[in-house]
């Protein structure tokens, strides 16, 4: 149940006085359904009403309040001419003007004679002082409330700042004197006020640095957001740990065999990664733990290691792939290794359908095929394991907690191993997994030359292009991927579709295309003529971003690189660079790059580091845009930055585990206030399922 303080603000805006359906729905669509979501709209700016000279004396350009009579009105002689009202003070004569102004709406606000405030921006016109549509127009006795701070929201078209803003103020008038839930010593040091205070002062900013992340009152709502954010993960994970888990121990044998049969040695991170797998099998815990590791580090080795060992156990291992083109190479790379040892493995896509795909259905049931490689299709209700110990999966970049647990139940207390080729930065790990488990890759496997990496204007389209005929003629391999295809939005984009006829002009039907609209066959098709060296030009779109292995290709061209975010351009760099011959990357910009797209290129440049751009992509997108992607599966955070909160992540992390390490279900006085906060942020989920009371 949430706490009753919590009911009203947790109701519809509509229910705010003033608020009708229309509007209601605005704010809907801009903050949230419901009034608490008000109270996280923050200001991004503000205007300053404070300034008030007399007439002769205010600053053209300015925001001013002025205090004048009221002479005469001037209704607008034609249309197109404004209404014009002439007012005075002691200095000087001031105009407001109006643009298709009623004169009785204007009369009644504005009546001859009177004295009136006025707020808005001043103006010269000809020789003369004016205000157009002042903001503010009132009687004396409100100039207090007009010579204001006034806080700017983010908007949306169709709702003005007034109405929101009065929305907002009647929500804060609403927000409930909760029990504090934060350490009263910590506010101190911090410097923060209570939850009311912090909020109130939030919204009423009264200078432009009063907007900063860090802002006291700001970083208090973050931290209370971050605290939410680490208590509800590490209940989770407590309660996770506290299922119980399966020992597994193999014997080596199987392992020892597959390592004699590389033909190459393990780096010592792999190594190390092996070690800590191994010990978390072991362990009659459930394990989860992350395996980072750049493209090309040597994940699926390490993955392959793992799964052997639920082998030599007895038991199943299942590998789960994001796209199909990454399950059949882990399939590819997997087979032969594990065949040569005397284990079965098998491979199941959407594609398998029929008396195939009931023969591996079969062979999972009772347990005659060891380890089996696939896509979704491993979901599927018909699916079951004779005794599925590990499951693997390979998430590239995205982070599907779900899937992933779903897979997981499949198996009697399975072990779980997710990869991922996008190095988290660290900050982004803890507020998206808490204190998963973590190994990671971090030298590139012996013998791989670094990739030199340009930037080039397409304008020298030309000259990559002979510089391409002669790579090629002498057997290096090409990537050229495309940003978009058949976009009609933006048809000044050279398509995967027209880029690929253009090469062809040039390279004759040495140059293959593949796209996410060609059936997966014909996908197949065209990777392994790649592959195989039949074609050398291999235009494509970001579906070659996931995964494909193909040791030969040492140029990567990247069109319109611009409009690729960081992390994208990275795994696409990985492409390549992982044979004996050296590597290039060209990343291709089209006209006039904006800043930020600079910035980008020059990381790119600069290091090929994957943990660095990682560090460098939160910096320069800020994490609101890289969470901000629904896909992500990142939690997204309302007031917290994770680029600017870096060190409140740090606190209420190790804050978090204090607090359930002295209260681990919440049920002191400051662990009732604790539960309000987490239905305040919304994790409640977590209060309903995984604490007791
Ligand atoms: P990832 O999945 O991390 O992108 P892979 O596991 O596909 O990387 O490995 C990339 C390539 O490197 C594969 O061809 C693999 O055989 C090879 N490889 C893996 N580990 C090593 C190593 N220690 N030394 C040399 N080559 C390696
Ligand atoms: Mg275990």
């Amino acid at each position: 149940m949430r706490p009753e303080p919590l009911f009203q603000i947790f109701s519809p805006v509509t229910g705010l006085s003033g608020i009708g359906p229309k509007i209601g729905n605005l704010i809907c669509q801009l903050a949230g359904p419901n009034i608490v979501d008000l109270l996280w709209h923050l200001p991004v700016s503000i205007i300053d009403r404070r300034y008030s000279p007399i007439i002769s004396q205010a600053t053209v350009g300015s925001i001013a309040t002025l205090t004048i009579i009221v002479d005469k009105h001037e209704p607008a002689p034609r249309r197109a001419l404004p209404y014009r009202v002439r007012c005075h003070d002691e200095s000087g004569f001031l105009n407001l003007v109006f643009f298709n102004g009623r004169e009785d709406y204007l009369k009644s606000i504005l009546p001859e004679g009177e004295t009136r405030v006025v707020s808005g921006r001043v103006e010269q016109y000809r020789d003369e002082i004016q205000i157009t549509h002042p903001d503010r127009i009132g009687p004396l006795h409100e100039i207090t409330s007009i010579k204001t701070v006034e806080p700017v929201y983010p908007m949306t078209s169709g709702l003005t700042l007034k109405p929101l803003g009065r929305a907002i103020s009647s929500a804060l008038a609403m927000a409930p004197d909760l029990t504090e839930w934060q350490d009263t010593a910590w506010l101190k040091q911090q410097g923060w006020g209570s939850w009311q205070e912090s909020l109130n002062s939030a919204h009423r900013p009264l200078s432009d640095r009063e907007l900063l992340p860090n802002t006291p009152a700001r970083a208090r709502l973050a931290y209370d957001e971050l605290l939410a954010n680490q208590l509800a993960l590490l209940i989770v994970r407590r309660r996770q740990r506290k299922r119980p888990g399966r020992s597994i121990n193999g014997d080596g044998i199987l392992r020892e065999r597959v390592e004699n049969l590389l033909p190459f040695s393990l780096t010592s991170s792999q190594k190390a990664a092996i070690k800590e797998i191994g010990v978390d099998m072991r362990s009659s815990l459930r394990m989860l733990r992350l395996l980072q590791g750049d493209v090309g580090s040597g994940k699926t080795i390490v993955a392959l290691i793992a799964m052997l060992t639920a082998v030599e156990n007895g038991a199943q291992s299942a590998l789960m792939a994001p796209t199909e083109i990454l399950a059949r190479q882990h399939f590819a790379t997997i087979k032969p290794l594990a065949e040569e040892i005397g284990i079965p493995v098998v491979l199941i896509t959407s594609r398998d359908k029929g008396r195939k795909r009931e023969e591996i259905v079969s062979s999972l049931k009772t347990g005659k095929t060891p380890i089996v490689i696939g896509t979704h299709a491993l979901f599927q209700d018909d699916i079951v394991f004779a005794d599925l110990a590990l499951v693997v999966v390979d998430e590239q970049h995205r982070f599907g907690v779900h899937q992933r647990l779903a897979l997981a139940e499949k198996g009697k207390a399975a072990d779980i191993l997710v990869m991922t080729a996008t190095p988290i930065p660290r900050t982004l790990m803890m507020t998206a997994y808490g204190d998963l488990d973590t190994s990671r890759l971090t030298e590139k496997p012996l013998g791989r030359k670094p990739i030199e990496t340009r930037a080039m204007p397409i304008s020298r389209l030309e000259e990559l292009i002979d510089r391409l005929r002669s790579a090629v003629s002498s057997g290096a391999r090409v990537y050229w991927v495309c940003p978009l295809i058949d976009d009609s939005d933006s048809l000044d984009i050279a398509a995967t579709t027209e880029r690929h006829a253009a090469l062809s002009q040039r390279f004759g039907d040495r140059v293959g295309l593949v796209h996410g609209r060609l059936k997966a066959s014909e996908k197949d098709t065209v990777m392994a003529k790649f592959a195989e060296g039949d074609i050398d030009i291999l235009v494509a779109t970001t579906v070659i971003e996931v995964g494909v292995d193909v040791p030969e290709a040492t140029i990567m061209v990247i069109e319109h690189a611009e409009r690729f975010g960081l992390s994208q351009l990275h795994q696409l760099r990985g492409r390549v660079g992982r044979g004996q011959r050296s590597s290039s990357c060209i990343l291709l910009y089209g006209e006039s790059p904006g800043d930020a797209a600079k910035a980008r290129l020059k990381v790119m440049r600069e290091t090929d580091d994957g943990f660095i751009i990682a560090e460098e992509d939160l910096r320069l997108r800020g994490a609101g845009e890289i969470l901000g992607s629904k896909q992500s599966g990142l939690p997204e955070f309302r007031i917290a930055d994770l680029a600017a909160h870096t060190e409140l992540i740090i606190a209420a992390r190790d804050d978090a585990k204090l607090i359930l390490e002295k209260d681990p279900e919440l049920n002191s006085e400051r662990g009732e206030a604790l539960r309000t906060l987490l239905y305040l942020f919304e994790r409640d989920a977590v209060v309903k399922t995984a604490l007791s009371g």
